[in-house]
């Protein structure tokens, strides 16, 4: 079943599928569940795997595997608002502040100088011209829990330097807001060619340190890219263009994806928090994880699909 008729069936019964994904109107439950799939609600939900409780598989061997139990989640509403930052490190810190406090936002993204000129020419947004911008959901059973939350966000992001906090008068605002927020791979996939979709993930105190180091890598290699993401659990898109036509460009590519997979890997972060390793990301497996912990991983695939039947050559293991 595709994520967004499950998400249609649940609508009338006041229930939803938070893991959210962006490819939520293509992807499939069972592939949501092979890659555990997340997205915006991971921050305060979690993933695919937190709602997986019974799980029918077919294993390499043809058994038919079965684990299972249940679960349920609800929310009566939500409120939204905006924080600009006119320096990225403030925003970095607010994310910090936030996630570190006694209320969890529902989904808690970051957009940096880039996307905000993105969203500007292209969604046609009176957004300012600033470093960065947050915006924040929170969700509750009840409208003054809501609303209790989001102030209490607003004031962290005050305290933080916030230059503005617009709360969102209307359910439209906010709906024109995440709708434009959603809209950013497509609007980039619209006005340029070729891009290079990326989900590195780094702890919450690095994102900041991230951002700046990956402006200087874009200077250093040529290239321009745009940042983006799930601030609150350090998951961010960066997303770099490039001519697939131009082989300077394509020979440019190569290297800053390199330095931004290490880059995230010294801050400690990881080299995909929501696309999986897959084939594309395969080379870049040593950076993460060491000789002993690739070699276990060999040995477990080896274990369980001696044929090597079920994904041959992904994650640089056999194939
Ligand atoms: C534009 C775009 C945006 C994306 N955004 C996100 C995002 O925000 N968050 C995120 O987590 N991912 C994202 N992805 C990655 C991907 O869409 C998700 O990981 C999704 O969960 C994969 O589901 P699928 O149905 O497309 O699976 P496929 O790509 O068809 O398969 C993925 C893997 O799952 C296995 N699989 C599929 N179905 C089953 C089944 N029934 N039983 C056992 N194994 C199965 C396949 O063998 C394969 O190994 C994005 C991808 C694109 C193209």
């Amino acid at each position: 079943m595709v994520y967004a008729d499950f998400q249609s069936a649940l609508a009338p019964y006041g229930f939803f599928f938070p893991p959210d994904p962006a490819s939520g109107v293509v992807c499939t439950l069972g592939g949501n569940v092979a890659t555990n799939a997340g997205g915006l609600h991971a921050v305060k939900y979690g993933t695919t795997r937190d709602y997986v409780l019974c799980l029918e598989a077919v294993l390499a061997s043809g058994e038919v595997m079965r684990v299972g139990a249940r679960t349920m989640k609800t929310s009566s509403g939500y409120d939204t608002a905006l924080a600009v930052f006119h320096k990225l490190e403030d925003a970095g810190q607010a994310v910090t502040r936030v996630m570190h406090s006694e209320v969890t936002p529902s989904v808690l993204e970051l957009l940096d100088g880039s996307v905000i000129s993105l969203l500007r020419e292209h969604a046609h947004l009176d957004l300012p011209e600033v470093e960065a911008l947050l915006l924040v959901e929170t969700d509750g059973m009840t409208e003054s829990y809501v609303r209790f939350q989001l102030t209490k966000i607003a004031e962290m992001f005050r305290g933080c330097n916030a230059a503005e906090v617009e709360v969102a008068a209307t359910m439209r605002e906010a709906e024109l807001l995440w709708k434009a927020r959603k809209s950013i791979g497509g609007m980039m996939g619209a006005i340029h060619l070729d891009y290079a979709p990326e989900d590195i993930t780094v702890p919450m105190s690095q994102i900041a340190t991230f951002l700046r180091r990956s402006e200087e890598l874009s200077r250093v290699h040529g290239l321009d890219l745009f940042n983006f993401g799930h601030a609150g659990d350090g998951n961010l898109h960066t997303n770099i263009l490039y001519d697939g036509k131009d082989p300077d460009q394509v020979a440019r590519l190569e290297p800053l994806l390199y330095e931004l997979h290490k880059l995230a890997c010294d801050l400690g972060g990881t080299l995909s928090g929501e696309h999986g390793i897959g084939m594309t990301k395969a080379k870049y497996m040593p950076l993460e994880h060491d000789p002993t912990a690739l070699k276990t991983m060999r040995k477990l695939k080896q274990a369980l699909d001696p044929n090597n039947i079920l994904n041959p050559g992904k994650m640089m293991l056999p194939g």
